[in-house]
């Protein structure tokens, strides 16, 4: 029999401190999260693929602002915004992924279609948003990205050679003229899902890390680095320090690494979040799942957005350790 339907999602990882959030705030990061994980939920329990969970949950998180991904996301060097997003069936091995585009509302659904009907695995920039828009998605002004919060960050950070991660912004530019430490910032999202079926499927949308160079490439819509599923073993979504996550091929890693050495899920991400990481400073965590709905939700940072939905259950939320 097939192991219970189960979603599990990040809204990113950081310097996510209780002392740097109010109560209002933190309610607002659990009822996101909660409500996203329903709607996945939801598909998952309609007998929907982990494919279509993954994709919506993904779809929510970027359409909400809290979360650095789609409405919401940071700003670059040159003030713009450049989105990346990429989506796997554990199924089929089929991946979809898109890369600096700056008006296609949602990036995870042109990810999606890249899976859905192109021969190509990822587009990048203007091919990227010429197919986005033969396809009929919706395309939105680059000022729909803006949000207040994101630009006072980026203000904060602009001018220094400084790059951040999203959810280290609040605790390191709460303080005046702080400088600013490249490696305490992130804030992506993701879903990795386990359907009636049994199929797994991952999905991560970024808007990358503040004031990253234009054109800059992170992991979120690299397959392997920070997005991967295989039936065969697990999927997963990742959120940190890009270049580290590209690196160290993060999300293959914990895959291979059950394959290879045959090891559990929980042993292969916590090898790869707690041990290997770390040996290269990266910093940030990731949400898997497996085919017998066994969820891990490692991170290396002082928090991670996470939260994870059984079929048939209440959301678990979380924020910080
Ligand atoms: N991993 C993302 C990137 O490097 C950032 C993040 O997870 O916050 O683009």
């Amino acid at each position: 029999m097939n192991a219970r339907p189960v979603i599990a999602i990040h809204g990113g990882a950081g310097t996510i401190l209780r002392s740097a959030m109010n109560t209002e705030t933190e309610a607002g990061y659990h009822a996101a999260l909660a409500d996203i994980l329903r709607a996945g939920e939801r598909i998952l329990a309609d007998g929907g693929s982990a494919l279509d969970a993954v994709t919506e949950a993904v779809r929510l998180l970027e359409d909400c602002p809290l979360f650095n991904a789609g409405h919401g996301a940071v700003f670059t060097a040159a003030g713009t915004h450049e989105l990346d997003a990429s989506v796997m069936d554990g199924a089929t091995l089929e991946a979809g992924a898109i890369s600096c585009v700056t008006r296609v509302k949602n990036p995870v659904l042109a990810a999606r279609r890249v899976l859905d009907v192109s021969d190509h695995v990822m587009f990048t920039g203007a091919g990227a948003e010429a197919f986005a828009e033969a396809q009929g998605l919706e395309f939105v002004e680059p000022s729909y990205f803006y949000t207040e919060a994101r630009y006072q960050q980026w203000l904060k950070a602009r001018g220094t050679s400084g790059t951040m991660l999203d959810h280290d912004a609040m605790t390191k530019f709460a303080v005046e003229n702080d400088p600013i430490d490249p490696d305490r910032k992130f804030g992506t999202v993701g879903a990795v899902a386990l359907d009636a079926n049994g199929h797994l499927a991952a999905a991560t949308s970024t808007g990358g890390i503040t004031n990253k160079q234009a054109g800059r490439v992170g992991d979120a819509p690299l397959i392997g680095a920070g997005c991967y599923a295989n039936d065969a073993t697990c999927a997963v979504s990742t959120t940190g320090t890009g270049e580290m996550f590209i690196r160290m091929l993060a999300a293959y890693d914990v895959s291979a690494q059950m394959e290879y050495r045959g090891v559990s899920l929980e042993e292969a991400s916590s090898d790869v979040v707690m041990e290997k990481l770390p040996r290269i400073e990266g910093r940030g965590g990731l949400v898997a799942v497996d085919a017998k709905g066994n969820v891990v939700l490692p991170f290396n940072t002082e928090g991670m957005y996470r939260g994870f939905a059984r079929v048939g259950d209440a959301p678990v939320t979380a924020i910080y350790r």
